[in-house]
């Protein structure tokens, strides 16, 4: 089969012939349809030194993908060949004690697809029967391609109330495109995004946002003013990773404000700790997507017309990944999806 591989420790990624994998017991065979690029993804093509430090050589890449099952392996009793699914990417040890207290996505021992385990930029991928997830009819394959981040999206936009509140979002990247559909389809009040990225600002109004600020223009404060708003974000979603994004939420949050992180930060971030104390600021930090209650939000919102289709911007054919990676970096973009039909 095809596969898109990390086959030399460089810069790159490889389309090779490489054997179809057999799922074992409790395992499924899933032929990839569609798969949504992801920063790991660039991280892992771009070879720098968190890449170098995580990724075997060789490994197939990817984690974002929707696919039909196609074989089931002894003992799996469910999903069964046909079913149209994605898949948690976090295959989790099930044996230590988050795991056996049922808090899955807190396990600290995880596996991941497309980075220590094979991935699914491929035509076939085998997965653990219970890590699929199993789509409702009808569902669009390109917002089924990215169930993945669009769980990081939901996971982090519910980690507080937002309705009626007001929300900041620093960082539209897809995620955070993602993210603004759902406080709004939550009910939050207004939503305010920032990005440096005009391209992305311009995504962000039409995922619902009220206002989106390139910060290095317009400060979050005269946001805040123009919209009448006196007391601050009652809830901020950082999702760019940066020390500078995080900083000015800090400071616009009202007293009692609630912020999620799940932007990943390059290396330390420093923060005057003396607002988050004396403005009662709770931080809590972020990580995949709960299994499976956020999979199961995820395609309740989705049926109840959630729509998050203009975060996904350019479509490729796997054999066209060097440009589809290209506009992926490039940053003129939403979601990239790569089409593994032949
Ligand atoms: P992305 O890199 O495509 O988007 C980040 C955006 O932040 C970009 O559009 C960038 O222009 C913007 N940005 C940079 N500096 C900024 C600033 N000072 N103010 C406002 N915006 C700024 O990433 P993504 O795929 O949307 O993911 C979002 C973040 O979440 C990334 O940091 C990623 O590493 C992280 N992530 C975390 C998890 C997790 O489980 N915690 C999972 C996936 C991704
Ligand atoms: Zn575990």
């Amino acid at each position: 089969m095809r596969a898109l591989v990390k086959a030399q420790a460089a810069p790159g990624l490889w389309m090779c012939e490489v054997p179809r994998p057999t799922p074992d017991s409790g395992e499924v065979l899933i032929k990839v349809l569609r798969t949504g690029i992801c920063g790991t993804d660039l991280h892992i093509y771009g070879w720098d030194e968190w890449a170098r430090q995580h990724v075997p050589v060789p490994l197939t890449v990817g984690h974002e993908f929707v696919g039909e099952v196609v074989e089931v392996g002894a003992g799996v009793s469910g999903p069964t060949v046909g079913d149209l699914v994605s898949g948690e990417g976090h295959v989790v040890c099930g044996t230590c004690r988050n795991c056996r207290a049922g808090r899955r996505h807190l396990c600290a021992h995880t596996d991941s697809v497309g980075l220590t385990r094979a991935g699914a930029f491929a035509e076939y991928l085998v997965l653990p029967a219970g890590n699929v997830w199993q789509h409702k009819a009808g569902i669009d394959l390109d917002v089924a391609a990215i169930f993945d981040p669009f769980g990081n999206a939901v996971h982090t936009a519910l980690a507080f109330p937002v309705l009626g509140e007001d929300v900041l979002v620093t960082g539209a990247g897809p995620i955070g495109l993602m993210a603004v559909a759902v406080v709004r389809h939550a009910g939050a009040r207004h939503v305010v995004v920032t990005d440096t990225n005009s391209y992305r600002l311009d995504l962000a109004m039409k995922m619902g946002a009220t206002r989106a600020i390139d910060p290095t223009e317009t400060s979050i404060a005269d946001a805040q003013a123009g919209l009448g708003m006196v007391e601050g974000f009652d809830v901020g979603l950082e999702m760019s990773g940066s020390g500078a994004a995080l900083r000015e939420m800090v400071d616009n949050m009202t007293h009692g404000g609630r912020i999620a992180l799940l932007g990943l930060p390059s290396g330390p971030v420093s923060l005057d700790l003396s607002t988050v104390v004396l403005n009662s600021l709770v931080l809590t930090g972020i990580y995949g997507r709960e299994m499976f209650e956020t999979w199961y939000a995820m395609s309740v919102l989705v049926s109840q017309g959630l729509d998050i289709t203009a975060a996904i911007t350019h479509r490729f054919p796997s054999s066209e990944y060097e440009q589809a990676f290209a506009t992926a970096r490039g940053g003129r973009c939403g979601k990239v999806i790569l089409d593994w039909a032949p």
